[in-house]
């Protein structure tokens, strides 16, 4: 049987060109950048070319990034490393309620060293509003922290709004780009950003590398002390095979993202509508998604990404009356990958913190899968896709005593 894998906001595959570009590496191109002879200044300066690359793609300089082992760290260098300049002082953080743990558990965790956070709500799309911001600003502020995208529903947030809204009060401004980096357009300059952070197994590159963008001229400690890699401030040995497949996955995808985009977002939309369309009691969540009666047409080639507020691969819907985790698990005898919710939190039997922010009502947040497509899945994956789920919906539906009162009742409407 062969695997449809649609959790792409989990991972990524590792694209062929990224695996042939980084094999070299484990073989004869093993010198440490750090060595004074050739076959160390050349991965030295191999590293400084993939800088270079990464810096091209957000509209960067090369000295503001800064190579880290992926989203998570650079999210906790940012906010661990903006506590440690304010040692022995009260500050405030703002963030969302729809953040990844990355993030959120960050938080909590800086509670006990004096760091008050607030987060910020999101209306029933699952988009932050930002006229909220100023109201959670006080003068212990120094730092506001929003996604770019949100990782369960692809909502896209006001980045450029809420940026600018910080600077008129000099605050500093993170954002987690893990999910948007690769997928949309992303300009630190424009949006006015001071830290950006992104992982390379996100867009086709391997797991354990990723960047963290810091403007120039912002102070942001170390975290990690040794050696004096990455500008003395993230020290530890290169992952020169890493770096250099993130470079690769980032060149293709700043090259292929038009037509990727379009792409991918022509099978969600086909399949977003099959599923609306042939299952009832079911709906999207997210931007766009509210009703089952919108219409589009699955050619269209008329997509201005710039407009859009979902990333083109998300897809999360629930299903009234069945567990996600047990459609979830159906899925998966049949060779469907998908997720319930954040692949960090799936399979803890509660409800995402996302959907709860957004106010989903329980009974469909429970019935909630999240289906992320990738540039390699075919419109047949699609087809096959829908018939599993239906099926499996049906067939959950029929274990459900509160479904069969409720099909008694109202099966005429259905
Ligand atoms: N931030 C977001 C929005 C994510 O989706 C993820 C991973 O799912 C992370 C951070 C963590 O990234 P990494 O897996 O590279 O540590």
């Amino acid at each position: 049987m062969a695997v449809i894998y649609l959790d792409h906001a989990a991972t990524t595959p590792v694209l062929p060109e990224v695996l042939e570009a980084m094999e070299p590496y484990y073989k004869e191109k093993y010198g440490n950048p750090s060595s004074s002879y050739g076959t160390g200044t050349k991965r030295k300066e191999e590293i400084e070319e993939v800088r270079k690359v990464i810096a091209d793609s957000i509209n960067a300089s090369p000295h503001e990034i800064y190579f880290t082992s992926g989203g998570t760290e650079s999210d906790n260098w940012v906010l661990k490393g903006i506590r440690n300049r304010y040692i022995n002082k009260n500050i405030g953080y703002v963030t969302s309620s729809i953040e990844h743990h990355a993030i959120l558990h960050c938080c909590d965790s800086l509670k006990q060293e004096n760091v008050l956070t607030t987060q910020l709500q999101v209306d029933e799309q699952g988009i932050v509003c930002t006229d909220q911001i100023e109201n959670n600003l006080t003068d212990d502020t120094v730092l506001v922290s929003l996604m770019y995208a949100n990782n369960e529903t692809g909502a896209i947030q006001p980045v450029k709004k809420a940026c600018y809204l910080c600077k008129e009060h000099n605050i500093l401004f993170h954002t987690d780009a893990v999910q948007a980096y690769g997928h949309i357009p992303l300009d630190v300059k424009e949006d006015g950003v001071d830290f950006l952070s992104a992982s390379a197994h996100k867009f086709g590159g391997p797991k354990g590398v990723g960047f963290l963008y810091i403007r120039e001229g912002t102070d942001l400690p170390a975290m990690i002390d040794g050696g004096g890699q990455e500008y003395g401030k993230r020290a530890g040995t290169e992952n020169v095979a890493g770096i250099v497949g993130m470079g690769v996955a980032a060149g293709l995808a700043v090259k292929r993202m038009e037509e990727d985009y379009k792409k991918i977002k022509r099978l969600r939309d086909y399949l977003e509508r099959k599923l609306l369309h042939e299952i009832p009691l079911s709906r999207i969540n997210g931007p766009f998604g509210m009703s089952r009666s919108r219409s589009f047409e699955p050619g269209r080639d008329d997509i201005d990404i710039s407009t859009e507020k979902r990333l083109p691969g998300h897809l999360n819907i629930s299903f009234q009356f069945i567990h996600g985790p047990e459609l979830a698990a159906l899925l998966d005898q049949e060779g469907i990958c998908v997720s319930t919710g954040s692949a960090c939190s799936s399979g803890s039997g509660n409800i995402s913190h996302v959907l709860e922010a957004m106010q989903v009502p329980w009974e469909l947040a429970g019935g909630t899968i999240r289906i992320t497509i990738g540039r390699e899945n075919t419109p047949e994956e699609m087809d096959r896709t829908a018939a599993v789920v239906r099926k499996s919906v049906e067939y959950l539906r029929k274990k459900s005593i509160s479904y069969e009162d409720f099909y008694l009742a109202y099966s005429d409407r259905l």
